[in-house]
């Protein structure tokens, strides 16, 4: 039987790849979104036109009993849930003297909180059955400070703290959490800064270009696979050598 994977935010970008993934590697894929229900249902019908397993799942990861309701959603029509892949997420940048509370909350409830509804709607389902696999999605600006993003660092600082503790907690369910850090990644989030930003980031690279959402993508179904078995509470860095 399939194993059943939830991506949250996998309409676009780095979610997006990873479903894709996932779907080859063998899993039904549940396509988590907020709003582009026409990339979501796009990407869901490509999928299942090539004989692999996906639905769309429209929630907003902030929201907790939206969360629960998804998770019901996806258990009535696929079993359980083997994978969850923490991925939807906001960013923007702001003097941090101009950092409003709408931002900080809202960065706070999708980025955090986000992982934290889909963990504790799954979790009691994994560790009756001592099974499970959590990959959550920071950023090198998880591990580092970036000029003009306290909000979003801070975010994804605590995603890795996240992490960390659960990892301890749950392994001796069976349960394994981890992280991916990017660094920078061509999808729609860093097309605010303009081209010419994007080339000199490239530039500033060693491996002298900027991540493909696949690149991502890669980390995180090796973190998902059962090559990585013995893998816990770690932050897996993907960033082309950004930040080393
Ligand atoms: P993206 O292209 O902006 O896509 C964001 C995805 O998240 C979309 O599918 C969006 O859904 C979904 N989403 C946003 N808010 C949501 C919410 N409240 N509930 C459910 N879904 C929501 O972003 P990306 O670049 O692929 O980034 C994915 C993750 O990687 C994020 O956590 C981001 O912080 C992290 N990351 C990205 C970079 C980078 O350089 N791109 C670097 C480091 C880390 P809709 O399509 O419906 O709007």
């Amino acid at each position: 039987m399939n194993k059943t994977a939830l991506i949250t935010g996998s309409s676009r970008g780095i979610g997006r790849a990873t479903a894709i993934k996932l779907a080859q590697s063998g899993y039904n894929v549940c396509i988590n979104y907020i709003e582009r229900d026409d990339l979501a249902n796009a990407l869901a019908k490509d999928l299942c036109e090539k004989g692999f397993n996906a639905m769309t799942f429209q929630a907003d990861v902030s929201d907790k009993a939206g969360v629960g309701a998804m998770v019901k959603e996806v258990e009535n029509k696929f079993g359980i849930i083997d994978l969850i892949v923490n991925n939807a997420g906001v960013a923007g940048m702001a003097l941090f003297q101009d950092v409003t509370d709408e931002m900080w909350e809202r960065y706070f409830n999708v980025n955090l909180n986000g992982a934290r509804n889909t963990i504790q709607a799954v979790l009691p389902d994994m560790i009756k059955r001592k099974k499970g696999v959590i990959v959550n999605v920071s950023s090198i600006w998880g591990m580092h400070g970036a000029s003009c993003e306290v909000t979003y660092c801070c975010t994804k600082h605590a995603l890795i703290g996240l992490t960390r503790a659960l990892a301890k907690e749950v392994a001796p369910s069976g349960i394994r959490v981890n992280c991916v850090a990017p660094g920078v990644i061509n999808t729609d989030m860093v097309q605010v800064l303009g081209q010419e930003v994007l080339d000199e980031l490239a530039k500033e690279t060693p491996i002298g270009r900027l991540g493909t959402p696949e690149d991502i993508a890669n980390a995180i179904c090796f973190l998902a696979s059962d090559e990585a078995s013995f893998i816990t509470g770690q932050v897996l860095v993907s960033d082309g050598g950004f930040i080393n």
